[in-house]
């Protein structure tokens, strides 16, 4: 079995011949059936990935293979790849089958990456537990009896099980980095622009994001420099010129960092948690960075403002499934009205259904004022008090979740319960910036814990380079 552990140095073993992306490829499709209790992935693309293997060992004996020749990568069920069914793991979406590529996937495939199969995720996204999949929870591969997190679950135990050599998975509040932190592999969420959304199933289009899964930050930077830029199917995806993450990495620079007293202060942070949260930042303190304690008053509006606002965009991103374009349609579907009716009470799962109905409610005429606009707004503050500390400081570090991973149906009876989850990754989402979730040591449960970074607007360079100095 090939003990993976980099991009660069898979690339150079594939060079000299110790191994080959087919031998690969085959090994991976053994491993995957062998931990098929996990549920991580909803199907496996054997035929599409060996024929891409196939093909990248002949480009690498020609010497034209792409960057990342030979990477076995996995995509969360979100993520559209042409000719491969997609269904956000939603009943809803039964059947389907992708019409053309993300442009995330485009960019892998030309630079040779191999894709494996689709990851299980919570249904459209929505959930902190992997618990909200139509397709069943995935289980922890670090401790079955926990969930991975999510939304991404699969895409994150998929790479703490070696499944795949990386993964992506899109972050709406959290999705990306709060499984990173339940199954200690690194979780990347880019500004908010920074990669395009072109064939992600959206949830939230004005907080969605695709981002990669990887175990360490060399990885995470390389697969941003090729996922990341501009994008003519995609206006929100920026123009700015992507840098060569990969190659700032080491810099030594001292920093500025900011941590939010009233994140630490928090009731429901478990204590080790914070001993861990505190440990990384005297490191970093020691080796000559500057600590800089800051005040955060709003933290008790982040994850008010992001269910609002969210479930608004999502009951309006999610009216497209309607048993008619999409998908599943009711059996005693017999008239346009119950068509509607009946696809969707039966096609969407319980969570989704919920989140559907706040987000109609919300945005009605009587309504609208007293919870969208005025979540604009708190939307609004809640970015320039962001902005105002990252003018100061170069980063805002936090812990990336209250806890470690939990046990399966432990939030599932309160659904607040399950969203203050999130309560320390929707901030970055809210107001746009990068954030990054690292490894920062093990509980005495023996679960990983992550510790978040967030840095200024397209300052990924910076804090992957801080990611790489702390990460445990
Ligand atoms: N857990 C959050 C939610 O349930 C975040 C989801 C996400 O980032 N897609 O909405």
């Amino acid at each position: 079995m090939y003990s993976y552990s980099n991009i660069t140095t898979l690339r150079s073993d594939l060079e000299k011949g110790t191994v080959s992306a087919e031998g690969l490829t085959n090994e991976t499709l053994s491993l995957i059936e062998s931990k098929k209790h996990l549920n991580a992935f909803l199907e496996v693309f054997a035929d599409s990935a060996l024929a891409k293997a196939k093909e990248v060992d002949a480009k690498l004996k020609a010497g034209k293979a792409g960057r990342l020749a030979g990477l076995i990568v996995g995509l969360k069920d979100n993520i559209c790849y042409k000719g491969h069914k997609v269904s956000a793991s939603s009943r809803i979406l039964e059947g389907f089958e992708s019409l053309f590529s993300s442009t995330v996937v485009e960019r892998l495939l030309a630079e040779d990456a191999i894709i494996i199969g689709r990851l299980n995720c919570d249904e459209f996204a929505m959930g902190s537990s992997n618990e909200n999949s139509a397709f069943g929870p995935v289980l922890n591969p670090l401790n079955e009896k926990t969930v991975t997190g999510g939304s991404s679950g699969g895409s994150a135990a998929a790479v703490a099980a070696g499944l795949c050599h990386a993964s992506f998975g899109s972050d709406t509040g959290g999705s990306i980095r709060q499984p990173a932190s339940f199954t200690g592999t690194v979780g990347l969420k880019p500004t908010y622009g920074r990669v395009s959304r072109w064939g992600l199933i959206a949830y939230a289009s004005s907080f969605d994001q695709i981002g990669p899964i990887t175990h360490n930050v060399e990885d995470a930077a390389i697969l941003l420099e090729v996922i990341a830029g501009a994008d003519e199917y995609d206006t929100t995806a920026s123009q700015k010129p992507v840098p060569a993450y990969s190659k700032t990495l080491g810099e030594n620079k001292t920093y500025k960092i900011a941590y939010l007293k009233d994140c630490m202060d928090s009731e429901g942070l478990d204590p080790e948690v914070r001993k861990h949260t505190q440990a990384a930042l005297d490191k970093l303190a020691a080796a000559g960075h500057t600590i800089v304690p800051v005040d955060f008053p709003y933290l008790d509006y982040l994850v008010p403002t992001y269910y609002v606002l969210t479930t608004a965009e999502a009951s309006s991103n999610l009216s497209r499934f309607d048993g008619v374009h999409f998908g599943y349609r009711s059996k005693e579907a017999n008239d346009l009205e119950s068509t509607y009716k009946k696809s969707r009470s039966e096609g969407f799962g319980k969570e989704v259904k919920r989140r559907i109905m706040l987000g109609t409610f919300v945005l009605s005429a009587g309504y609208y004022d007293a919870y969208y606009s005025k979540a604009q707004k708190v939307r609004k503050l809640l970015r320039d008090k962001t902005m105002e500390i990252l003018n100061d400081c170069d980063f805002i570090v936090t812990p990336s979740t209250p806890g470690t991973a939990f046990e399966f149906g432990k939030n599932s009876a309160d659904p607040i319960k399950m969203y203050l989850e999130d309560i320390f990754t929707v901030q970055a989402n809210i107001v746009g910036v990068p954030a990054v979730s690292v490894p920062n040591g093990q509980h005495s449960n023996g679960l990983p814990i992550g510790l978040q970074i967030m840095a200024r607007p397209f300052d990924e360079a910076g804090m992957l380079n801080l990611a790489a100095k702390v990460i445990v």
